[in-house]
This record gives C-alpha cells, sequence and structure tokens, in this order.
C-alpha cells in the first residue's frame, strides 16, 4: 500500500508537469498510464465498470469521473484528476485538482478551501473516531468559506480493492457512522463546489457536473487510521515540489 501510494502520487506530478494551456486532457492521460506501466504498476479505472481510460479528467464544472478527451486546456481552467494504479495486488488511489495558467482569485480560493477540507478530514481520521468526523470536519471547513459539499459521492476503504467499505461521506454528524480502526486504509476525497451543492449525471452515465455549471476541485488521499493521527500513504509532495 505504501509503494502504491507513492506511485500514484509520482504519477499525478507526471501529470502536474504536462498541464498547460495548449495540452488536450488526452494528453494527460497517456502522460499517466505510460508512467504506472513503465513503473510495472496497472492503471486501475480503466477497465473498471467499463470505464475508458486511466484518469478520470474533470475540467471546471465537472466534479468527477470526466473522460480524457480532445478538450484543449485554456488558461484560467482548473482540471480535477483523479488516479489510481493497482501494484502487487493492492491498490492506490489519489486526485488532484490543477489551476491552468493562471486562475481568477476565487477559483483560486475554491482549490486551497478544498485541500485544506481534506487535510481537516484527515486530522479527524484517528483511531476511535467515526467516519462521521471525517465528514463533519471536511463540511464545516469548506461551508465556512460559502462553498458547498457534493454529497452523492464520498471516499471509502481502500485494499486489495479499489473501493472497499466503510463508505466515507464528505458531510455528516460528529460521532456518527462507522468506527476507525487502527490499521484500516482509506481514501479521503472532498468534492466541493464553488456555488450550490446540486449535481447531475452526463448522458454518457459517468461525468457529474455541478447543476449551476460554477467550477467543482476535488483532492484525495489514501491514508492510514492510525491512534492519535493518520499516517499519509499517499502525498502531494511531489506536486508541490515541482
Ligand atoms: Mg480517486
Ligand atoms: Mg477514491
Amino acid at each position: 500500500m505504501r509503494e502504491n501510494g507513492i506511485l500514484v502520487s509520482r504519477t499525478l506530478a507526471e501529470v502536474g508537469k504536462t498541464v498547460a494551456p495548449g495540452v488536450t486532457t488526452l494528453e494527460l492521460n497517456r502522460v499517466a498510464e505510460t508512467f504506472i506501466r513503465d513503473h510495472g504498476a496497472i492503471p486501475s479505472f480503466l477497465g473498471y465498470e467499463g470505464f475508458p481510460a486511466a484518469l478520470c479528467i474533470s475540467v471546471n464544472d465537472v466534479v468527477v469521473h470526466g473522460f480524457p478527451s480532445d478538450y484543449v486546456l485554456r488558461e484560467g481552467d482548473i482540471v480535477s484528476v483523479d488516479c489510481g494504479t493497482l501494484y502487487k495486488g493492492y491498490n492506490g488511489d489519489s486526485a488532484y485538482t490543477f489551476p491552468v495558467g493562471e486562475v481568477d482569485a476565487e477559483t483560486r480560493k475554491l482549490l486551497d478551501v478544498t485541500k485544506a477540507s481534506l487535510y481537516e478530514g484527515i486530522a479527524a481520521a484517528v483511531a476511535g473516531n467515526r467516519t462521521g468526523d471525517i465528514g463533519h470536519a471536511v463540511q464545516t471547513y469548506a461551508e465556512s468559506f460559502g462553498f458547498s459539499v457534493v454529497r452523492e459521492l464520498e471516499g471509502h476503504g481502500i485494499g486489495r480493492e479499489m473501493h472497499e467499505l466503510p463508505g466515507v461521506p464528505n458531510y455528516g454528524k460528529a460521532g456518527k457512522g462507522t468506527k476507525l480502526v487502527d490499521g484500516m486504509t482509506i481514501c479521503i476525497e472532498p468534492m466541493i463546489n464553488a456555488g450550490n451543492r446540486g449535481v447531475y449525471l452526463a448522458r454518457n452515465g459517468w461525468a457529474v457536473h455541478t447543476a449551476d455549471h460554477r467550477n467543482s476541485a476535488h483532492y484525495e488521499l489514501t491514508v492510514v487510521v492510525r491512534k492519535g493521527h493518520a499516517e499519509l500513504l499517499s502525498t502531494f509532495d511531489y506536486i508541490e515540489n515541482i
């Protein structure tokens, strides 16, 4: 799981090096798939319930599960990249929303708050707490900035399967939900909207859009629940040290 966390983190950093105005989202997918396979791993999203690519790439008002395409990234866009790797029989899963060139101040704030809300959730991911403590921490933080939490999708346990129990919602009541146990590996992945929380599913059955077509951001890390504080398996350090 640790090796996988590093691999998925480094893959996202390779994608981050490629994000720029003028680049297609298919090119980002190619970079990731090549990097994953070059390291002896399998892109676990490819073929998952029929998903057609190695990455979920979700631009601007797409929350998650966008298909890579010939869309050309433009200055001011945001692009959420979600990546899964299967390596030595275990799964890694991580996501990051990249600004394309310079973004406006409101969008920069959405990115910063969404990422910070993830760390608020991780701080609550300690043995003896419950999944509701994570959701409550994420929700309280994100909503304090006037943003809204997508409720139709959630984090999850991870291990031999990419999606395991428990579900890890990004909203909820402290003290409710599944008890967190030392050694449990989970993905925490807030999806935060600039506007209202409403979403709809595109006709392709995959891409989730904001109903008001305002931007949405998504950050995800894989962590191990521990006593006192969670241990990160994936990390944004490779991305942010570029
Ligand atoms: Mg993911
Ligand atoms: Mg996930």
